[in-house]
């Protein structure tokens, strides 16, 4: 039997945010000149993920924090090496909603530039820092367009404060009429009733159990939707550094990570998975440059 999803339209495409301990939003390491006295376990954590990935033949796309890459640029050439692909999670990973429209754009073309740098590979994807599009004061999608990015993966199309948008698809889709070579690439949601609940990452992936998570993303690909799993190198490093945070905080952060390793080695073992740059659907555009 062939792994899940071969025969069907929708496929599972896997999603790797490149960031460090200390970059989870919300809590009191946001200064940047604190980052540089911090120790660094991205790096280690990315190459056991790597392995892991090559054990199962499956690909993935890595959003990088500029700033991370400038500091990890051997990381950064292994990713490529393996097959993989990257693309940019902003500079100083800060949310669009929080930025203006100048200083999104300084942002988005230094992260560009350092990743560009570091693999000698055009950038041509963004995923926002904590999905934080949501009442953007600028259109954000524009100035993407606008420097040669051919997908955006910033939509979360579940509940949660802050982020969540309802009424967007939870599968890759074409935002622009006018630009059909630019994909959306959201978050996988599936509904309950009228709610909407993401169950493809973050602390959703580590805290829902594996049947439902497995169960969802196959409702999905039947649908001919591909699924869109993210999360972190941290999070497979369930004894690594964390942040001091509340408790509800820490559960949003942690919650769950000691069991993500063997759900994420399930989904491995059982659905082939991809990058955005190879899925058959967005492939054409993005992936034939
Ligand atoms: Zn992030």
């Amino acid at each position: 039997m062939g792994k899940a999803g071969s025969k069907q339209k929708g496929q599972s495409i896997l999603t790797i945010d490149y960031e460090d301990w200390f970059h989870v939003l919300g809590h009191g390491l946001l200064d940047p000149s604190v980052w540089e006295k911090l120790p660094v376990h991205v790096e280690t954590d990315t190459l056991r993920l790597l392995d892991l990935l090559d054990q199962h033949s499956a690909r993935a796309t890595f959003f990088v924090v500029g700033w991370l890459g400038e500091r990890t640029p051997d990381v950064l050439k292994e990713i490529i090496r393996r097959g993989h692909h990257v693309a940019s999670h902003g500079y100083y990973h800060i949310p669009p909603n929080k930025m203006s429209e100048f200083e999104f754009r300084k942002d988005l073309l230094r992260s560009k530039e350092a990743i560009e740098n570091a693999t000698g590979i055009s950038v041509l994807g963004y995923r926002a820092p904590g999905f934080g599009v949501r009442d953007c004061s600028f259109c954000y999608l524009d100035v993407l367009q606008k420097h040669g990015f051919l997908y955006d993966s910033s939509v979360f199309p579940g509940l949660f404060p802050g982020r969540g948008q309802g009424k967007v698809p939870s599968h890759p889709y074409r935002p622009d009429q006018s630009n059909p070579e630019f994909w959306e690439v959201p978050i996988s949601a599936i509904g309950f009733g009228p709610v909407r609940l993401v169950f493809s990452g973050g602390g959703f992936l580590r805290l829902l159990p594996g049947w439902i998570v497995r169960s969802s993303a196959t409702r999905s690909r039947r649908r001919g939707e591909s699924v869109v799993y993210y999360l972190h190198p941290r999070d497979v490093n369930p004894d690594g550094p964390t942040v001091d945070a509340r408790w509800w905080q820490r559960l949003r952060y942690y919650g769950g990570r000691y069991g993500l390793l063997r759900k994420l080695e399930d989904i491995l073992s059982s659905e082939k998975l991809t990058s955005i740059e190879e899925s058959r659907e967005i492939m054409p555009t993005v992936g034939a440059l």
